[in-house]
């Protein structure tokens, strides 16, 4: 009998899944969360203005009220902005609708895996071009492969997940200038490094930014994310994306997330902040860890042990971490998400432990 797996597209059958080896433990600093919960202000406004709202029908067609608050929110027009269930979805139909086999997607890694993954799926072929020894993106690479092998879409990640690094704003503006396909930059930990690249959407017509509400929002239960770009661009990536594709509680929670943002959100976001200069300051005192400098809300560090092995102890401690040594160039490193000022002194306590 033919295998029913025949069916499945060859490039798909040799891809591994989007894995996470995650034993439960009671620090979790494995997924760059914000370990500061929603505050309970916002979440009992999100149930008291939905307690009567009839729960047996859909979410609006078309989330007006949802893409008004983001539109002001991010400073953006709100026909160029689309919602999703999480900027996971965006990416996704980003690449649904941009890849097909033959397209070149230039990518820097160590990056986000899912990018990878996903152009994959859909035959595209992923041109890597290494960052820097230092891990700052190598801007002239990225524009000379972007000509020699005419490129279709450059994907940045910044702050790059996993090694905390920003793309400069003036190298941007440039590789928008010369670069005659679409930029990504996905700025999921944007709010760490207190800049954005949305102002440059006015003059770039090839640029396509993503954000969510998974990290600094503190919202990565609900699932909420968003993609800012030309109102052109945004219309076709719409046809991708599902109808009806954030339920009417997230995107309550995204508005009251955003209109308590200056009182509840913004000054957590300090803290973890704080909280980052003040873990690579210890981290750079532990002999045998080599932190990285980040914009982020996670410090990416190379390690005297094997990452596995320190992974096993700090869980042994109760402390999970993210073991990235599968990652390109990142053999001998790990990272580690800014948790609470308690999480973060247990982590430390526990790591000179180790490292003595
Ligand atoms: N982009 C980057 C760079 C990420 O690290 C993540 C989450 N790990 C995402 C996007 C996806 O976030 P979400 O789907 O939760 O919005």
């Amino acid at each position: 009998m033919a295998d029913p797996l025949d069916k499945i597209k060859p490039q798909v059958r040799r891809l591994s899944a989007y894995t996470l080896n995650a034993p439960e433990t009671p620090v979790k600093i494995n997924q760059n969360e914000n370990p500061y919960d929603l505050p309970e202000s916002i979440k009992q406004e999100v149930i008291a203005r939905l307690a009567d709202r009839p729960w047996s029908r859909y979410p609006a067609f078309v989330p007006d009220q949802l893409l008004e608050t983001l539109a002001k929110f991010s400073n953006w027009q709100s026909n160029g902005i689309l919602a999703g269930n999480g900027s996971n979805e965006l990416i996704q139909a980003l690449f649904t609708v941009t890849v097909q086999p033959g397209t070149k997607v230039i990518l820097s890694e160590p990056t986000f895996t899912l990018y990878r993954l996903l152009i994959e799926v859909l035959g595209g072929e992923v041109v890597n071009v290494p960052p820097l020894e230092n891990f700052k993106y190598n801007i002239e690479a990225i524009r000379d492969t972007a000509r020699e092998k005419d490129v279709d879409l450059i994907v940045i990640c910044s702050p790059n997940n996993p090694t905390g690094s920003r793309i400069d704003d003036n190298d941007l503006i440039k590789l928008l200038e010369e670069f005659p396909g679409l930029v990504v930059i996905d700025e999921a930990y944007h709010e760490f490094s207190g800049k954005s690249v949305v102002p440059l959407l006015k003059e770039a017509r090839n640029l396509i930014v993503l954000r969510t509400f998974s990290k600094a929002m503190a919202l990565a239960g609900l699932r909420i994310g968003y993609l800012l770009s030309s109102p052109e661009l945004a219309t076709e990536i719409a046809k991708a994306k599902l109808p009806y594709n954030i339920n009417f509680f997230s995107q309550m929670a995204a508005i009251v997330a955003v209109e308590k943002f200056e009182e509840e959100l913004r000054p957590v976001i300090h803290r973890l902040i704080e909280e980052r200069e003040r873990l690579f300051a210890n981290l750079l005192t532990i002999k045998g860890l080599k932190p990285v400098p980040s914009e982020a809300n996670f410090i990416l560090t190379e390690t005297e042990i094997p990452p596995a092995e320190l992974f096993s102890r700090l869980v042994s401690a109760g402390i999970l971490i993210r073991d990235v040594s599968r990652y390109p160039m990142l053999g001998r490193y790990t990272r580690i998400s800014i948790g609470s000022v308690e999480e973060n002194d247990l982590l430390i306590e526990n790591l000179k432990k180790i490292f003595i």
